[in-house]
């Protein structure tokens, strides 16, 4: 059987882009569980989330709220294992001992602190690495994620496109500790994508749609009202072409648009979105085109504009049910700490027997 981790910063309500790229895929992972042993961890990764400047009081409502919303979207804490990482202190030692078997060198090429780099500098050319405005917490950041993971042994990392490469060092590390000191003893860890892997930004769709983006109008949150969400996509970039292709280079915005439609509302009769391909989720964005276009023909309508209304009543559908639960567990704070309980008491019995054995490995006390 399968052990599946995933995690999710608190740092701001879901957007599109985690809805599809990951938090929907969860919900798929474990109704698939049920005729499987499969073991799944859903985190609240609050000790990445300081890895950036957080407000406190802020950070502790973003934490309870990520609680509300993985309830909310269809994970059961009876089937997962849904849980604060900060609430089970194991993950930041397994991470010490880590860091002591990553090199620097390693970590200076990841990407995604690259980046984050080249926006505190301001700058796109990141190969003069300069890394004084940077907090050493978030350069270890990949290191954390891997501890987060080898916690639990998991076999399985249900994530967006983002962190491929820090999968990877996770397999690396996983691999690295075996061989330095117990053979076999960590799983390497192999990363799910899913068909969206990789939704991007509605106001520049050159980059991923990320919470952390200045722009609000960038991305659509799972808590928008059908108001909000049509504002939104009324100001999505698209362009002036008179019918739709999905062509994510030469028409990034209207592509990016086509695939969240498709994702959504696959056009394929019984197809589920579950389990295809890559292939198959471009297929599913130019069949969304070709019916449109013959609507554009039919009527004359805009194509932009048709696109827009379909896509908002698509989101604004999928998005009633989970916003209704939402309401719902937002007024019952009581049953919302019972699960945190139960999440850290089930993730903490995990924990505590990988860290002892690792402990005893390491030749720590
Ligand atoms: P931040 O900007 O604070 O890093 P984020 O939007 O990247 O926020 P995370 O909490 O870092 O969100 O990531 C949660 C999950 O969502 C990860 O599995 C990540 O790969 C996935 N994800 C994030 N953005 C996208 C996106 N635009 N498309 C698909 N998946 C995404
Ligand atoms: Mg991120």
């Amino acid at each position: 059987p399968k052990v599946i981790f995933s995690g999710i910063q608190p740092t701001g309500i879901p957007h599109l882009g985690n809805y599809l790229g990951a938090l929907r895929n969860w919900v798929d992972l474990q109704n698939a569980s049920l005729s499987t042993s499969d073991e799944l961890y859903f985190s609240i990764v609050g000790y990445h989330a300081i890895t950036m400047p957080q407000q406190p009081a802020r950070l502790r409502t973003e934490r309870s709220d990520m609680m509300a919303t993985l309830l909310a979207i269809g994970l059961d804490p009876h089937r997962c294992t849904i849980f604060h990482q900060d609430q089970v202190p194991e993950h930041t030692e397994l991470a010490w001992i880590l860091n002591c078997i990553t090199s620097m060198g390693k970590l200076n090429r990841m990407t995604t602190w690259k980046s984050k780099l080249a926006t505190a500098k301001n700058v796109s050319d990141t190969t003069d690495v300069d890394d004084k405005d940077l907090s050493l917490g978030l350069f270890a950041y990949p290191v954390l994620q891997a501890a987060d993971i080898l916690l639990y042994r998991a076999t399985h990392v249900p994530v967006g496109e983002d962190q491929i490469q820090h999968l990877e060092l996770s397999r690396d590390l996983a691999d690295a500790y075996n061989r330095r000191f117990e053979k076999r003893f960590f799983p390497l860890p192999k990363h799910i994508i899913t068909p969206t892997k990789r939704v991007l930004s509605l106001r520049d769709p050159k980059s991923k749609m990320s919470k952390s983006a200045p722009d609000a109008n960038s991305r659509v949150l799972i808590t928008d009202t059908p108001r909000e969400v049509e504002r939104k996509v009324k100001k999505a970039v698209t362009d002036a072409e008179r019918s739709l292709r999905y062509d994510p280079v030469e028409r990034a915005g209207v592509s990016n648009l086509l695939s969240i439609l498709a994702a959504l509302r696959p056009p394929t009769q019984g197809n589920t979105g579950e389990g295809e391909g890559e292939g198959e989720a471009k297929q599913d964005a130019q069949l969304w085109a070709d019916r449109l276009n013959a609507e554009i023909e039919a009527t004359g309508a805009s194509s932009g504009q048709l696109l827009k209304a379909t896509l908002t009543e698509a989101v604004v559908e999928t998005l009633r049910p989970i916003q209704e639960e939402l309401e719902r567990l937002r007024k019952d704070p009581g049953y919302l700490h019972q699960m945190e309980q139960l999440g850290r008491d089930k993730a903490q019995t995990v924990a505590r027997r990988t860290m002892s054995q690792v402990r005893k490995s390491v030749g720590l006390a």
